[in-house]
């Protein structure tokens, strides 16, 4: 279903999320208090405004309530992203998700009750960092501090074999959420599926039984 957005800071970060997802088909409403950042995202967005996040009067004129997320990456200002973050709660935003810049800012952020909160940076050097340790992983996304998602290749140990054959859930306690091949992705396999070399297999697990799966079943 078709969802509506609204980025609010329109650095790297914010103009990359709010691209992506007007790429994806959404609705997206770009904002920034800077009118060349504006017009730089016009092509990429279903509609653009300059407006100052912190200014409740103009949040409250652009319908924010409405929208089903809103992003706040205003990054450096640290103060404006607190406040825009205080305000869009006070209005009756279901899920605000905010950039942080360090530790502090994440933590002020929790307690005014922003939704989610991001370390772009953080985040992907986690991902980077874990790409170049294993050829095996192809990526990575955290989900908590104890469970991940990876993207694993799938490697001649597997290969010609059943999920049922392979017993990866009893084995090792992890759950092959889809199978890549090719352009081709499966998002329900089956007991029946068989894996082929060069398959990519997206997996869920606890970070122990991942590492363990990808040194000794893979
Ligand atoms: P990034 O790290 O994502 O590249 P950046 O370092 O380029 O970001 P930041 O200072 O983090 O820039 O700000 C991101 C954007 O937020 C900028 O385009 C800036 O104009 C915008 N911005 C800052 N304060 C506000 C505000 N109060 N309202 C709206 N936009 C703002």
């Amino acid at each position: 279903m078709k969802k509506q957005f609204a980025v609010i800071g329109l650095g790297r970060f914010g103009s990359s999320v709010c691209k992506e997802l007007y790429k994806l088909g959404h609705e997206v409403l770009a904002i920034d208090s800077r009118e060349e950042k504006v017009n730089d995202i016009t092509r990429h967005s279903t509609h653009s405004v300059i407006a100052n996040g912190t200014d409740e009067k103009a949040l409250q004129s652009l319908g924010i309530r409405n929208f089903d997320y809103v992003i706040v990456a205003i990054g450096d200002d640290i103060q404006s992203s607190i406040l825009c973050t205080l305000l869009l709660k006070e209005l009756g935003v279901e899920k605000v998700w905010v950039k942080a810049q360090n530790y502090y800012h994440q933590r002020v952020l929790e307690k005014i009750g922003a939704d989610r909160i991001v370390h772009p940076e953080q985040d992907m050097g986690i991902r980077i960092a874990q790409h170049i340790i294993s050829e095996k992983i192809v990526d990575y996304i955290e989900l908590s501090p104890d469970y991940s998602i990876v993207e694993l290749i799938a490697t001649d140990k597997v290969s010609n074999q059943s999920l049922v054959e392979l017993n990866i859930r009893a084995l090792y306690g992890c759950t092959i959420l889809g199978i890549k091949r090719g352009d081709d992705i499966n998002i329900a396999p089956t007991p029946t599926d068989r894996i082929q070399q060069g398959d990519i297999l997206i997996v869920i697990g606890h970070k122990n039984d991942l590492k363990r799966f990808e040194d000794e079943g893979m």
